[in-house]
């Protein structure tokens, strides 16, 4: 299985998920179809799934698009079948989600948005994340509770500690700014955030990120408990 970065819009990653025996492939979160479709069709790949984390637009934008023009399913959280353009596949929490050679559990991880979800390909030890956990940074409660974001994080938190994490936004450098002045002691992030310095400057990708080095690194895992969360991410809306 082989994982493409492609970029959308300003600060979007889309993903594709490339089985090379038959070259079919998954799409995760396509902003926009533009790009996709360039590079399926420069490299003979069959999109046969669209799989979304949620319903913002940014993720989405492409669904019809690619529907159209493929005939691919779309999979989404069941409780967002009204809002996930072209739904074919309702899926729910632990679910296991399985076409051909991929296979992906389902965790529900409401917060950011209340039908977020992420795709955790665990034969890879690959997740995708959406918008709930960044490089370095949490996505802004917008429909879901504290509590609740809170808790989705743990969960992800639980998995192997060399699980790779594929999140929907560029949004580590500015994560690792704040990062650094709450955790002003903490070594590893000092020589994490040299090394996405140097990966920016090149233009490339800071994703994925590995799991182990979130739990040490970034801000919002750390904290201990939910006030802490609670009071971090209210100055994190404020950064
Ligand atoms: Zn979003
Ligand atoms: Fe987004």
């Amino acid at each position: 299985m082989q994982i493409q970065i492609i970029k959308c819009l300003q600060d979007n990653y889309s993903y594709l998920i490339i089985d090379e025996s038959t070259l079919n492939a998954c799409v995760v979160d396509p902003s926009e179809s533009k790009p996709i479709i360039d590079f399926v069709e420069n490299n003979n790949i069959n999109l046969k799934y669209i799989l979304n984390t949620h319903h913002h637009f940014d993720h989405v934008g492409g669904n019809k698009e690619l529907k159209k023009r493929y005939n691919s399913n779309v999979i989404g959280f069941k409780g967002d079948k009204d809002r996930i353009p072209e739904i074919d596949i309702l899926v729910d929490d632990q679910n296991i989600w399985r076409e051909g050679n991929f296979e992906a559990k389902i965790y529900h991880i409401p917060g950011h948005t209340s039908g977020h979800i992420a795709f955790h390909f665990f034969k890879e030890k690959k997740i995708f994340t959406g918008d709930t956990l960044f490089a370095l940074g949490c996505g802004r409660i917008f429909e879901g509770t504290y509590e609740q974001m809170f808790n989705s994080l743990k969960k992800i938190k639980t998995l192997p500690k060399d699980t790779e994490i594929y999140c929907g936004h560029e949004y580590t450098l500015q994560n690792s700014n704040f990062c650094a002045i709450y955790d002003p002691n903490n070594l590893q992030l000092k020589t994490k955030i040299i090394e996405i310095k140097k990966k920016i400057d090149s233009k490339l990708p800071t994703v994925p990120t590995i799991l182990d080095d979130e739990i040490r690194c970034n801000i919002f895992l750390k904290a201990k408990d939910l006030q802490t969360f609670s009071k971090l991410r209210d100055l994190k809306d404020n950064f």
